[in-house]
């Protein structure tokens, strides 16, 4: 059964932005955090002021505030690929996702995730018929009385998972920094995309500082190597510099500035795979 990504916010810190504004504050103050909660609740200190305090100390080092909140997300239909590498992130994250031992899949059909490019080599019906003969010879070791443990061993990267997922927000910006990037394997990229809508759509301030590392609320250039900052959309479309043109400008006395991302520039980094060969630009 082919699967596609879906993932949704399902809880989190009831108020992250006045937790992190406390927990700031509280290491800048004079008042306890006591009356700073309080001070927020008579209204005297408002959502406008909170929210500008927290962005910005955003590039600041002061990073555990931003690990008081959290966010709990429900992942389905990622590939074993792709989860693989979602669970090599440990700081600040932690994961439970479907056992392939305790649950054994039924009638000789497991999830999987099918890559367009598989569709577009003309390979879609080879790659079906393959899953299919997995899937037949899965249930025929389970009917055999092989255990589950060991069903799965047919099992390949595509087989798709379920998770749930609570992260920080500093780690949520982290996985964003590498996972956002081009650079990253389309399906993890992809998935992190929508996480951040899914923020988005609760908290769309909070969202507006999850970039790729080269955005201009975080580390704010590239530092992949030049050839493939060419081929990456942000990249050949200039629309981020890349570090080596800023050094080069910096040591001939010039300064050179590039656009904040905005919404429509982070969609190019998540569309359907054949929209994502762009023609590679040149350095200036
Ligand atoms: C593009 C890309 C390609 C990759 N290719 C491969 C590959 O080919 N093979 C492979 O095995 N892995 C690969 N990885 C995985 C990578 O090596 C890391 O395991 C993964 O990115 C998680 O590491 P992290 O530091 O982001 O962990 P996180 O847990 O997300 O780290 C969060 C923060 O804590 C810090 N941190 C984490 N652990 C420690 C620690 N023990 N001590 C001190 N500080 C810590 C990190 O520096 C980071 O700032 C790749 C990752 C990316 C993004």
């Amino acid at each position: 059964m082919e699967t596609a990504i879906d993932v949704q916010l399902l809880t989190h810190t009831p108020d992250p932005i006045r937790v992190m504004y406390v927990a700031f504050r509280t290491c800048y103050s004079r008042f306890t955090p006591q009356q700073i909660w309080a001070d927020i609740e008579s209204g005297k200190i408002t959502e406008e002021k909170m929210k500008t305090f927290i962005f910005d100390k955003l590039k600041s080092g002061h990073s555990s505030p931003r690990t008081q909140v959290y966010f709990t997300f429900a992942v389905s239909g990622l590939s074993r690929s792709a989860s693989h590498q979602l669970v090599r992130h440990n700081n600040g994250i932690t994961f439970d996702q479907q056992s392939q031992r305790y649950y054994a899949f039924k009638e000789a059909d497991f999830p999987y995730v099918v890559p367009e490019t598989w569709e577009r080599a003309g390979l879609r019906e080879e790659y079906l018929g393959f899953m299919r003969r997995v899937g037949e010879l899965y249930d025929q070791a389970l009917k055999a009385g092989v255990p589950a443990e060991d069903a799965r061993f047919l099992l390949p990267n595509a087989a798709s998972t379920n998770l749930t997922f609570t992260v920080n927000f500093e780690e949520f910006l982290h996985i964003a920094d590498l996972r956002l990037c081009w650079r990253a394997q389309w399906e993890i990229r992809h998935m992190w995309a929508r996480a951040r809508n899914a923020l988005k759509a609760r908290f769309p301030e909070l969202a507006k500082p999850v970039q790729p590392k080269c955005g201009d609320q975080r580390l704010g250039y590239c530092d992949e190597p030049m050839a493939e900052y060419l081929k990456c959309p942000l990249g050949a479309r200039r629309i981020r510099l890349h570090k080596d043109e800023i050094v080069a400008a910096a040591k001939a006395g010039q300064t050179v500035e590039s656009s904040p991302l905005s919404e429509a520039d982070l969609a190019l980094l998540t569309p359907r795979p054949e929209f994502e060969k762009v023609p590679a630009g040149s350095p200036s």
